[in-house]
């Protein structure tokens, strides 16, 4: 199926590697000219090229720089012409007990993971509907559903973007205009993020790393991770021209390990 977004322009955060990466990926392969964020300068590059091997039809653009500041932003925006779709991303906050947080700690994870996509979305989403077409995509957590205990700072931040995007997604100026505002909820995927974690989780229980993937793969139903390219594909469908009837929702990607019926 032809998703319709040939020569359109996508704002894609946090991009270099991992679930933002996917994104972009499958943004290209359907001519999307992208622009790609992320802290670190050379990874980025490195991704923007394999972007552009990928569709030397498109353009693809590189903004270096921390998304989480109103810096970051400005200059993320600037080097889109015009932002068409907006993928909302951002490393997650680090886990730990909730006892041990202070106030620069939850102000950190909700700037990263609540205050920025808002800022990003209040920045785009009226452009997007004087034009009549517009996308946003919000890369949150199956932790918004099932809420990780030792996640608190993500389980927190990434809810009060919930609430929010399921109040404004459903205004007349936005939903009326063609744009819509969904929000993609990974379980658990196979990126470095999640490799990390596999490592850390090995050397406190004194596993090995492959050991502690094979005992968390299997309960999963779908018996796997998910990958990047799959999480992107779906994210690219969300996008499609074909998909403007599907707003404020949250879509799990989970293989299934949510188990409720709802
Ligand atoms: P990852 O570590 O593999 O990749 C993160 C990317 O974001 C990198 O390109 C990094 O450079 C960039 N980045 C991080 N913080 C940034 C910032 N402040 N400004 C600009 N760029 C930044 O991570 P991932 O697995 O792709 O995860 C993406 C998001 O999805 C995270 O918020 C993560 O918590 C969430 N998530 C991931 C999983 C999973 O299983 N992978 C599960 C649930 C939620």
């Amino acid at each position: 199926m032809d998703f319709g977004l040939n020569g359109r322009w996508a704002l894609v955060c946090a991009a270099s590697k991992g679930l933002g990466r996917g994104c972009a990926e499958a943004l290209v392969g359907e001519g999307v000219n992208v622009v790609i964020t992320a802290r670190g300068a050379q990874t980025l590059e490195t991704t923007a090229a394999a972007l552009r091997a990928l569709n030397p039809a498109v353009q693809v653009r590189t903004v270096a720089g921390d998304i989480a500041t109103a810096e970051g932003r400005m200059a993320a925006l600037a080097a889109c012409p015009q932002v068409d779709i907006l993928v909302n991303n951002a490393g997650g906050p680090p886990p730990g007990d909730f006892r041990d947080w202070d106030r620069a700690q939850w102000i950190a994870a909700l700037d990263a993971n609540m205050l920025t996509p808002i800022e990003l979305i209040k920045a785009t989403v009226d452009g997007m509907g004087e034009r009549g077409f517009g996308r946003i995509v919000n890369i949150t957590s199956g932790a918004v559903k099932a809420p990780i205990d030792v996640l608190g700072l993500s389980n927190g931040a990434r809810s009060g973007l919930t609430g929010f995007v399921a109040g404004i997604a459903r205004q007349a100026r936005i939903a009326g205009r063609n744009v819509t505002i969904n929000n993609l909820l990974p379980g658990a995927f196979d990126t470095e993020r999640l490799q990390k974690t596999m490592i850390a989780g090995a050397a406190k229980s004194g596993v090995s790393a492959e050991e502690m993937a094979a005992k968390r793969r299997v309960t999963i139903p779908a018996q796997r991770f998910g990958s990047a390219a799959e999480f992107g594909a779906i994210c690219a469908m969300l996008c499609s021209a074909q998909a403007g009837y599907l707003t404020g929702q949250n879509i799990l990607l989970d293989g299934g390990a949510y188990p409720g019926t709802f």
